[in-house]
């Protein structure tokens, strides 16, 4: 997708030799017409997929679900939560995911209510890397014993293994905009 590309070249910066930090767009402040134009483009990619509910994790998950969410005709969007709270309902599906980008294990959970047998669900996160989140969240569906349609990315760095491990699953994985490397503060795309 060119014109997210184009933004991650202008406006984002790295970090170390592995993190791409995206706040002016995607992770802190939200461009409202970039996200519109990667829900139509996810609506496109899967276009052959009945999809009834989509599924994220907070925080920065939470808006572009929602975006893509309209491009799907208004279907719900849930989105998995990384903090036990009272008002929470006690009867979750919940898994353990480990995140690199802050070096710590936390737990996703999701209310049953939610997620059920027949949903066809759509599974969207703003990055992938080593696919935790993500295998997280079709963690979640099984236990549901719903069904994942697939996985929707916004940015993948494919120097790391997210990826192969989804597909790994036999789960079908779609990235707009996907970093082959980042070298000496360098971003380089995959082709097509
Ligand atoms: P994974 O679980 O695939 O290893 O990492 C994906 C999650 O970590 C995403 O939900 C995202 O929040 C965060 N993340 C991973 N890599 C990056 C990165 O380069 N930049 C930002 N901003 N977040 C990242």
């Amino acid at each position: 997708m060119e014109v997210l590309k184009e933004k991650i070249l202008t406006e984002g910066t790295i970090i170390g030799s592995k993190i791409l930090k995206v706040d002016s767009f995607l992770n802190h402040q939200i461009d409202i017409n970039l996200f519109n134009e990667i829900g139509k483009e996810f609506k496109e990619r899967f276009s052959s997929h009945e999809i009834t509910k989509i599924l994220t994790v907070e925080a920065s998950g939470i808006g572009i679900a929602c975006i893509v969410a309209q491009h799907f005709g208004n279907i719900p969007v849930v989105f998995a939560k990384k903090h036990e709270a009272a008002n929470l309902d006690s009867d979750t599906y919940e898994t353990d995911v480990f995140s690199f980008t802050k070096n710590k294990t936390y737990k996703i959970r999701a209310s049953k209510k939610y997620i059920n047998p027949e949903d066809k669900i759509l599974i969207i996160d703003d990055f992938l890397a080593n696919g935790n989140a993500s295998l997280g969240l079709v963690e979640i569906v099984r236990q549901a014993k719903a069904k994942v349609v697939g996985v929707g990315i916004v940015i993948e760095k494919a120097f790391q293994n997210g990826r192969i491990l989804i597909e790994n699953e036999g789960i079908k994985v779609e990235s707009l905009a996907i970093i082959k490397s980042i070298q000496d503060s360098k971003i380089v795309f995959k082709d097509a």
